[in-house]
């Protein structure tokens, strides 16, 4: 594993602060973006970037989400300590990483195998002992450990999928980015098992949410 050098504390220090400008008000989600390596998350030769607030690229042509954004929907998500929380597209396992910090209970999805090996071997290798990582299609949620508290889909879905409502519980939140070229940021509130209320925080741009799997080699 990389070292996390005074250098690199350092840079994350001055990515919270700039988080905190550009209007991340939660002291929790700060804390533990200045206490997430996002290196360790990254190719090697990507590494001088990790603080910048910028999207980066990983395998398979995913993305690692830009720090903003992991802030935003992590904030948005309001996650209280031992949380089910069920995040839609593992990538790198940066957002998981986050969400383990603030003591959620995580269940993580990724429907490229390759991707789902890698993270999941950094979070273990990392020691958060609360995170699940499953090989899966996310378009089906991840029905056995249901009703969840939270979910968070870091890939951008054409529509609200209605398989992931089902799977919160009554009173629980789902942030999603919504849309086709670009995505809205939603939050979704379900009021009771047919009603649910919407939130809309602007614009972002995600990879797409894609149904099926990837196994290695294909
Ligand atoms: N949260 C990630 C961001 C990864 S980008 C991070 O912190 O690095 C979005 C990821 O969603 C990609 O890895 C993509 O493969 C995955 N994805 C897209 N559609 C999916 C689906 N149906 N099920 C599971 N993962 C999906």
């Amino acid at each position: 594993m990389q070292a996390d050098t005074y250098r690199h504390k350092g840079l994350r220090r001055k990515l919270v602060d700039s988080l905190r400008k550009k209007g991340i008000t939660d002291g929790r989600v700060l804390a533990a973006m200045d206490a997430v390596p996002r290196h360790f998350f990254l190719d090697s030769a990507f590494a001088d970037l990790a603080y910048e607030d910028k999207a980066l690229p990983i395998e398979r042509e995913q993305t690692i989400s830009q720090p903003f954004t992991v802030a935003f929907q992590t904030q948005l998500l309001n996650v209280q300590k031992r949380d089910r929380v069920l995040e839609i597209g593992t990538g790198s396992g940066y957002q998981a990483a986050i969400l383990g910090k603030l003591e959620a209970r995580v269940f993580t999805v990724e429907r490229q195998e390759q991707l789902f090996h890698e993270a999941k071997k950094r979070l273990a290798d990392l020691g958060f002992a609360n995170i699940r990582c499953y090989f899966r299609d996310g378009t089906k949620g991840l029905r056995e450990f249901a009703p969840y508290d939270k979910i968070i889909v870091t890939a951008g879905a054409t529509e609200v999928p209605q398989t992931l409502i089902d799977q919160l519980r009554i009173g629980g939140i789902m942030v999603i980015p919504v849309g086709t070229a670009s995505q809205r940021m939603l939050r979704i509130t379900k009021k009771s098992e047919t009603e649910w209320a919407e939130e809309d925080f602007g614009d972002f741009r995600f990879v797409p949410f894609i149904g099926g799997t990837i196994s290695n080699g294909k």
